[in-house]
């Protein structure tokens, strides 16, 4: 599905990330975790090519990336980071409903896979479909970025911290249900955290990552059962 082949990055004289070798299979959740500046957000954003590689190759279902063109790559791959960017003046339906249109969809269409992705996210249709950002909490407007990068339905969905700013209960309770709509959706996850117990608890691999090297790919399982 994802394959990385020698995959470096070089900002000015620094590597970034450098020789990365990672392949992820359909219906995978990776977490990519390391220490912050290791190289994560990097290596996630040569995915989609918000970042463009130095060296080596990137393929999604065989075909690299660079021969794809970027409207494919923004409208294929949900992308969530932590500060969501919702645009402040659309309302929540129409936030998520931005890839959607993009793709053509009619506005019925729109309309309902915008209302069942709220239901899905645990936010009544009814009461926050025509609210606006500033009106949301933490917790309500990080599930609108998820709601907004599933709804173009991309088989791949690349997180960056999608959690990380929420407290600790938000984000539990959020990680929860995420894992039962990932449980039922089967993307191809990348999921970018330097926390371990969500690497733990959300992926079926974890990648560890430290100086913008890949330093240990294993089940989470493994990976904890090791001294
Ligand atoms: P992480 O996501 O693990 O915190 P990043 O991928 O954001 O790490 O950053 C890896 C390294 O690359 C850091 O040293 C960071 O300062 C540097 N870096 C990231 N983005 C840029 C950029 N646009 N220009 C220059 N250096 C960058
Ligand atoms: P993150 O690590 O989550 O990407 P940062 O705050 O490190 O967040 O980076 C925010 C933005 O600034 C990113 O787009 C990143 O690529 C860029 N950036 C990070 N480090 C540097 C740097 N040393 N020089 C220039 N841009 C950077």
């Amino acid at each position: 599905m994802i394959r990385l082949e020698g995959v470096g990055k070089r900002y000015g004289g620094e590597w970034a990330v450098r020789d990365l070798d990672l392949t992820m299979e359909r219906g995978e959740f990776c977490c990519l975790i390391g220490p912050s500046g290791c190289g994560k957000s990097t290596t996630l954003k040569m995915i989609n090519r918000m970042v463009e590689a130095t060296s080596g190759t990137i393929a999604i279902n065989g075909r690299d990336v660079r021969s794809m063109k970027q409207e494919e790559l923004r409208r294929g791959i949900g992308y969530v980071i932590q500060s969501i960017g919702l645009f402040p003046h659309m309302t929540v339906e129409a936030n998520i409903g931005v890839v959607p249109h993009l793709l053509g969809w009619d506005k019925v269409r729109t309309r309902t896979r915008s209302l069942e992705l709220l239901e899905l996210l645990g936010l009544a249709p009814d009461e926050y479909a025509h609210k606006y950002p500033r009106e949301l909490s933490g917790g309500q407007a990080q599930r609108v970025g998820v709601a907004r990068a599933l709804a173009g339905d991309p088989d791949i969905l690349l997180m960056d911290e999608p959690f990380g700013a929420l407290d600790p209960i938000t984000r539990e309770h959020l990680q929860g249900q995420f894992a039962a709509i990932q449980q039922e959706l089967q993307k191809t996850v990348v999921f970018v955290t330097h926390d371990i117990d969500e690497a733990v608890r959300l992926g079926n691999r974890v990648a560890l990552m430290r100086d913008g090297r890949l330093v240990q790919v294993d089940s989470p399982e493994t990976l904890l059962s090791e001294p």
